[in-house]
């Protein structure tokens, strides 16, 4: 698999690159340049690997806070009972084979002059250059009365793993009866379609085990990812639109930003007037930014993500510091598979430069499932380019799955969002 990957790899993006380290072998016994990857997750784990497979005489650390990986791809299918959090676990054992060194431990700081990184535990790594793959952080002070404090009673899962775990807790307490309130954060955040995928899953689960209860969205939007397929999910399998729909819809103008969060009393107040809405467990997605190491280290703007050149993802504000996946800000969704085509996109960017030759044209992918319900996957894909140095979707590529597609196509899709996952974290992991 390795060889392979490793071969077509440089068929398609360093021909060039391979054939100049046949014509110069002093380029490989020169002194060894160090990338340093902070964080191992979609972007991370991918611009390593790609890094080594593309010239193996690079040094690539990972620097990972975790020795684990839970992918919140497919978390929402924890919460339903679909598949069991373990599925979603992942370790870094089998990067190693790429040549791969894991430092395990948090980033604190990063100093850009002395190019180095420092850990929480006081070791300091040098770095020629420094791919930053973070994921976000969440605005706690955006929603009065909901901060850190408070989620293990309203959790945000919106980080897969213990927060994961306790959610589904929660909706396997719950009574039949009971509601579920989900609020949705403004745009932009990870995962545009997750919080309906996440309603659509709870449902699943509610239907067939407390079918008496309801999911309510608060959503801080007005339109979403997908809307008319979910639309079309909810109403065949949910019973959406009629009295007794399992899932309801608030958005933004009707009272569906969510202003507070009372935890003792598990009340919300949301929109203008502050409606209140009480409920057996709340799922609060808090507004989104570029994770912490990013602001800190100065790579956020006003927007509160990372500005970068979008050929390379090389920070518009930081030289020879890139930033790829959610953290960083372009016209792309915040997804795992645009962080696994950008972190392609910069593994080649920063080995052509590190060679000394031109990188080859990128063009950057994202195909997003989400799975409705039982039998019922919907898609949305695009292919992208640079249009005057701007990420920009090429005209008729991809869409979305068809509002009129058979039942068995809508099966099939979910088989594909299978398939996908399983095939991305291999890539990752593997
Ligand atoms: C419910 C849900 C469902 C989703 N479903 C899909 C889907 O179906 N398809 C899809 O494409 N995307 C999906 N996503 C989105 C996807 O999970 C993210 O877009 C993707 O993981 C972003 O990749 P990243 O590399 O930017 O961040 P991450 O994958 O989150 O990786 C960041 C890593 O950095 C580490 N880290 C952070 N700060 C530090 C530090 N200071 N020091 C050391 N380590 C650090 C973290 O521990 C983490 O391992 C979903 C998200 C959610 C929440």
């Amino acid at each position: 698999m390795s060889n392979i990957t490793r071969r077509h790899f440089l068929t398609i993006t360093a021909g060039t690159a391979a054939a100049s380290m046949v014509s110069f072998p002093f380029i490989a016994a020169a002194a060894k340049k160090q990338v340093l990857v902070i964080g191992g997750g979609s972007g991370g784990a991918i611009a390593a690997k790609y890094l080594r497979m593309a010239d193996p005489t690079i040094e690539v650390t990972i620097i990972e806070q975790n020795k684990h990986y839970y992918s919140c791809f497919m978390s929402n299918e924890v919460l339903s009972g679909e598949r069991t959090i373990e599925s979603i676990k992942f370790g870094y054992d089998g990067l190693s084979k790429y040549g791969i060194k894991m430092a395990y431990g948090r980033a604190l700081a990063i100093d850009p002059d002395t190019k180095k990184v420092r850990l929480e535990d006081g070791r300091r790594l040098a770095y020629d250059r420094l791919i930053l793959s973070p994921g976000v952080d969440f605005k706690w002070d955006a929603i009065d009365g909901y901060d850190e404090s408070v989620i293990e009673k309203i959790p945000h899962a919106w980080k897969a793993g213990q927060q994961t775990v306790i959610l589904r807790k929660q909706l396997e307490a719950m009574k039949d009866g009971g509601t579920v309130i989900i609020s949705a954060p403004p745009k932009p955040f990870r995962c545009p379609p997750g919080p309906y995928e996440r309603a659509s899953q709870i449902a699943h689960y509610l239907k067939h085990h407390k079918p008496k209860s309801k999911v309510l969205i608060l959503d801080a939007n007005q339109a979403f990812s997908k809307q008319a397929l979910f639309t079309q999910g909810w109403e065949k399998l949910y019973g959406y639109g009629t009295d007794n729909s399992l899932i309801e819809w608030i958005p933004s103008d009707q009272g569906g930003k969510v202003v507070s969060v009372d935890a003792d009393e598990m009340t919300v107040y949301a929109g203008e007037f502050e409606d209140e809405h009480t409920a057996d467990v709340i799922n609060v997605i808090p507004p989104h930014r570029a994770a912490k190491i990013a602001v800190e280290t100065g790579l956020t703007n006003e927007s509160g993500w990372c500005p970068v050149n979008e050929k390379t993802f090389e920070s518009s504000l930081q030289k020879d510091i890139y930033v790829i996946g959610d953290a960083c800000t372009t016209k792309m969704p915040k997804s795992a598979y645009a962080a696994n085509s950008q972190a392609k996109v910069c593994a080649e960017a920063i080995v052509a430069d590190m060679q000394g030759r031109e990188m080859a044209v990128p063009s950057y992918l994202n195909t997003c499932y989400s799975i409705v319900g039982e039998d019922f996957g919907i898609s949305v894909a695009a292919i992208y380019h640079l249009e005057d140095g701007k990420i920009a979707p090429i005209k008729g590529s991809g869409g979305v799955s068809p509002l009129d597609a058979s039942a068995e196509n809508r099966k099939n899709e979910v088989i594909y969002a299978h398939g996908w996952f399983e095939n991305i974290t291999h890539e990752m992991f593997k």
